[in-house]
């Protein structure tokens, strides 16, 4: 159970790649329905942090904690049983820069794939749920439509539709909209706002300072390994009290 209240808990998280020492004890605490927006230079391993929060990435040593479930990892990269793991994933949704649809799929289908073969849902019901999250992420019309008919900010769309139908209790973005045209970017944005306003839990990794600013409770800035600076979004972004954070954000003046 939880003993916080604290929807994710992350606690003395190492990762290294041979020699590469990647996640330096990183410690994190996220309270249900805030938005933390991760920012750091590339390689300072906000893409290994968030991997490691749905076991893409098996940590070396350390503690993940989302809702109820905790995974201690102690060295030996022995995972949990494999339904441990499913249920563990199954807490977070997760979006990636590339969006990763089944070109084979309808955009209804993709959605409904999940819940039907992950959690055995009746069709009919896997595909209310997904027309429901469709019309939430303004694709009502796109049922139909193959992934190749779409633009990317549709498909970064039905990517995000896909993760919520799982009903994951987090949902961790990782440069959602870095692939994307610029005229793209703000319908992706604009759902992701949605979804903070109504309550979701949500690690978002961007280089969209300005919607981390607005949108994210906290900031968090990465380099190195190292949580560099931690605080309220429009503290760290307007004021950020290390020479590394003020170093970084000079670059999107
Ligand atoms: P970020 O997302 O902040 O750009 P990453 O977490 O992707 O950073 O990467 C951090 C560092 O870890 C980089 O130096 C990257 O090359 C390295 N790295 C990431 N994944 C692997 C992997 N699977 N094997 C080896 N090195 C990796
Ligand atoms: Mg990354």
């Amino acid at each position: 159970m939880n003993t916080e209240n604290h929807m994710i808990e992350i606690v003395s998280l190492k990762k290294q790649f041979g020699d590469l020492v990647v996640l330096k004890d990183i410690n994190l605490k996220v309270t249900p329905g805030s938005v933390v927006a991760l920012i750091g230079p590339s390689g300072s391993g906000k893409s290994t942090l968030l991997r490691c929060m749905n076991l893409l990435v098996v940590p070396d040593g350390g503690r993940v904690r989302i809702g109820s479930d905790t995974f201690t990892f102690d060295g030996t990269s022995r995972l949990p049983s494999t339904r441990q793991q499913a249920r563990f994933r199954s807490g977070t949704g997760m979006v990636f820069q590339h969006f990763n649809l089944f070109p084979h799929m309808t955009v209804l289908q993709n959605v409904m794939e999940g819940p039907v073969s992950a959690k055995n849902m009746p069709a009919q019901q896997a595909a209310e749920l997904a027309r429901k999250l469709l019309a939430k992420v303004g694709l009502s019309e796109k049922v139909d439509a193959f992934p190749n008919r779409l633009s990317g900010g549709q498909k970064q769309r039905v990517a995000i539709a896909r993760a919520l139908a799982m009903e994951p209790a987090v949902m961790l973005f990782d440069e959602a909209t870095s692939a994307l045209d610029p005229e793209l970017v703000a319908e992706v944005l604009s759902v992701m706002r949605d979804l903070a306003a109504e309550g979701m839990t949500m690690i978002i990794v961007t280089h969209e300072i300005a919607f981390a600013r607005d949108v994210a409770d906290t900031v968090v800035f990465m380099r190195d390994g190292i949580i560099v600076e931690e605080g309220p979004a429009r503290d760290v972004i307007d004021n950020p009290k290390q020479e590394a954070t003020r170093m970084f954000l000079s670059h999107f003046h």
